[in-house]
């Protein structure tokens, strides 16, 4: 097994090299670190209703916290989900600028870069919380279903959806909708399984890392069981 110092040196390593801005100190006080990680859900949660009640605050934009942040970052919440321009994590949950880490692509999927920032979000920001966000119409997820060959750099992205199609194959209900749920579970399993920073920060209770799914019709994120 690669120990864990070794990948807390590439990790280190990595934020001198190529994210000489991320690895700004942690930012202190009024921000995030030290949220639980039901804190930060319910934060998330909040934003999240007032933003389908149409009573969005948009916090956290002005030019006080942009130059707050120049010392720092401290985001509660990592938020994984598709590059979809109907699905905007900063506008759903109602947070501002250094609340969220977030990380998109089409399908919300998870590789080893993606894996890479999560580990950096919760090894050097300590984020307490980890959310992968499917949504209603993915379009990715209907190529998925579709089948067929897909065209150039676009077969990488499906491949990785099928095993949610027979993960929700012969349950009720519809098809895209089911797949969708299963692929953002799948996701966090894969994201637990990959990551021993993950699992083990899960495993001291300081983690906890959730499936969810928006709805683009009411706004709402549903917390999948
Ligand atoms: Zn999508």
């Amino acid at each position: 097994m690669k120990s864990i110092h070794a990948i807390r040196s590439f990790v280190r390593l990595a934020s001198l090299v190529c994210l000489p801005v991320l690895a700004l100190p942690v930012l202190r006080g009024e921000a995030a670190a030290g949220l639980s990680p039901e804190s930060s859900l319910q934060r998330l949660l909040d934003g999240n209703q007032r933003f389908v009640a149409g009573r969005a605050e948009h916090p956290h934009q002005g030019e006080q916290r942009r130059l707050e942040l120049t010392k720092g970052q401290a985001p509660f919440a990592v938020v994984l989900t598709c590059a979809d321009s109907r699905v905007a994590p900063e506008l759903f949950f109602d947070q501002g600028l250094g609340d969220l880490f977030v990380l998109r692509n089409a399908g919300n999927l998870v590789d080893e870069h993606i894996l890479g920032s999560i580990e950096y979000a919760v090894e050097h920001l300590h984020a307490p919380l980890v959310v992968v966000v499917g949504h209603e119409s993915c379009g990715a997820v209907g190529a998925a279903l579709a089948g067929g060959h897909a065209p150039g750099h676009i077969g990488s992205l499906v491949e990785c959806i099928e095993p949610a199609i027979e993960a929700a194959k012969g349950q009720p209900g519809d098809r895209a909708d089911n797949t969708t749920r299963a692929h953002a579970k799948l996701m966090v399993a894969e994201i637990v399984k990959k990551s021993a920073i993950v699992a083990e920060a899960v495993e001291a209770g300081h983690l906890k890392v959730l499936a969810a799914r928006y709805d683009l019709d009411t706004g709402a994120v549903e917390i999948l069981p």
